[in-house]
């Protein structure tokens, strides 16, 4: 066997790729790369009434937008049944494991007991050393594992140190149900075991999970591997993450413009940092990530620092790779498909000249788009209220020079020149130069609000610009 680093993100497909899972996903994906590892998938669909194919496609979509990409294909839990079966009745036969033949009625009477006294429902263990010839003609039995007694169960955790459970509160749980179905306890063994997983980074909501895996692990004499249980996420005000919190399927940040290195970065430091970084690329997470730095207590998820992040993050990368992830993001984005749909190459080229000033404006491509609206308008534009406002009284006839102004440029049409021509004939008319600007703002994108009037000016071109403003004075 060699000492590589075999991780796994193993999500339930009952739902979109949550902000948590996309977490969990993240740190396996970075301490494989780290290592030089791999990160395998596997998908836990052996809950059959809540899982559904709709559910792994999105999973699938997510990770595959954030970019964690998985080693091979993504393993089914429920198809390897028959595998946890075997397990089970091996267990059977080397004497760590029992059929059980208790009824639900006996079961039931089992838990009330427990309630009375005030303690938490355990079996008993009446199945253990009875022979199962005792069983009711036809009965179908569980298989229950046998769990020591006493002692106790250390889970060495790399994050939360070493946790001891009591071995008097492990009962001897089901593994196999009598219906002849594995339980996720005993899946999740199984499965890790066979796909050579060596390290299982996962939310902290599993470490007692953990005990009872590691009963199933030394009971088969396999190694138990490292353990991470890394902390959940809550809401900027502590309590655990609902909705409103953030608690959304990926999918939903994709649609409020985050960028997934952006959405990597802040997530990657929910529970984790190193030194005092705040921005990374994906490449110094890669480098710097290690389970043993994550923190013990919970993260607490904060919109507005992730919209900052992301106007980080967008003001940093180069104008030619955010493009391009401002074209792919589009469709998924609420005024996107519109835009998409007239996006030919002099108006990608337009963009790409306009997006320096618009990004320094921007925190999201929803802003980006909003910002960029302009070079999609068709004319005669819309104006909206406070446009109209600058455009009335005086801006109107001050617009109409500024007209002359700058369909007298002889020389090339450049941002330089529009503001040379425009200063003169603001001097000249004793305005200042605001008067000129804001009249000349509104009848070029029909907002009060945009980057600078000569970069757009620029942008749009001699004709374009020209035509605009004379929308606004005939
Ligand atoms: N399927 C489990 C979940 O989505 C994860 C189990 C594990 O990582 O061991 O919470």
């Amino acid at each position: 066997m060699s000492d590589k680093v075999v991780t796994r993100f193993a999500p339930s497909p009952t739902g979109f790729l949550h902000i948590g899972g996309a977490r969990t996903a993240l740190f396996n994906w970075l301490y494989a790369k780290h290592t030089g590892g791999k990160m395998l998938l596997r998908i836990e669909d052996t809950d059959r009434e809540r899982s559904t194919d709709a559910a792994t496609a999105a999973i699938l979509d997510g990770l595959s937008w954030l970019g964690l990409t998985w080693d091979g294909e993504p393993v089914s839990q429920f198809e390897r049944a028959p595998r946890h079966r075997a397990v089970a009745e091996e267990l059977v036969r080397l004497g760590k494991a029992y059929y059980c033949y208790a009824t639900p009625a006996e079961l039931e009477v089992m838990r009330e007991s427990a309630r009375a006294k005030g303690l938490p429902p355990r079996y008993d263990g009446r199945w253990r050393d009875r022979d199962p010839s005792e069983a009711a003609v036809g009965a179908k039995g569980a298989i229950r594992i046998k769990a020591p007694a006493d002692g106790e169960t250390v889970v060495h955790d790399r994050v939360q140190g070493e946790v001891r459970f009591p071995n008097k509160d492990l009962d001897d749980f089901i593994i196999l149900r009598s219906d002849g179905n594995p339980t996720y306890m005993h899946a999740v063994v199984v499965d890790d075991h066979d796909m050579g997983i060596t390290h299982i980074i996962r939310g902290d909501d599993h470490l007692t999970n953990a005990a009872r895996q590691m009963v199933i692990y030394r009971a088969m004499g396999w190694d138990v591997p490292s353990m991470s249980h890394i902390p959940l996420i809550h809401g900027a005000d502590g309590a655990k993450l609902s909705k409103r919190h953030g608690a959304l399927g990926v999918e939903a940040y994709r649609a409020m413009g985050y960028l997934p290195e952006a959405l990597l970065n802040y997530l990657a430091r929910l529970g984790w940092s190193h030194g005092d970084d705040e921005i990374m690329s994906i490449a110094e997470m890669i480098a710097w990530f290690d389970t043993g730095d994550v923190n013990k207590g919970a993260a607490r998820f904060d919109f507005a620092k992730l919209e900052a992040l992301n106007g980080v993050h967008m003001r940093r990368m180069n104008d030619a790779e955010l493009l391009d992830i401002f074209i792919n993001t589009l469709p998924y984005l609420e005024s996107g498909p519109a835009i998409a749909a007239r996006l030919d190459d002099t108006r990608k080229a337009q963009l790409l000249a306009a997006l320096p000033g618009l990004k320094e404006r921007a925190k999201t491509l929803v802003e980006l788009v909003d910002g960029a609206a302009f070079l999609f308008a068709e004319r005669p534009l819309p104006i909206d209220e406070k446009a109209a406002a600058l455009l009335g009284g005086e801006g109107r006839e001050i617009l109409r020079g500024a007209h002359a102004a700058l369909k007298a440029i002889s020389g090339d049409w450049t941002a330089a020149a529009a503001e040379a021509a425009i200063r003169e004939y603001a001097l000249a008319g004793g305005h200042k130069l605001g008067a000129v600007a804001q009249p000349l703002r509104a009848a070029l994108i029909g907002k009060s609000t945009s980057p600078g009037v000569f970069d757009v000016l620029a942008v749009l071109g001699r004709e374009e610009s020209l035509a605009r403003i004379a929308d606004q004075i005939d």
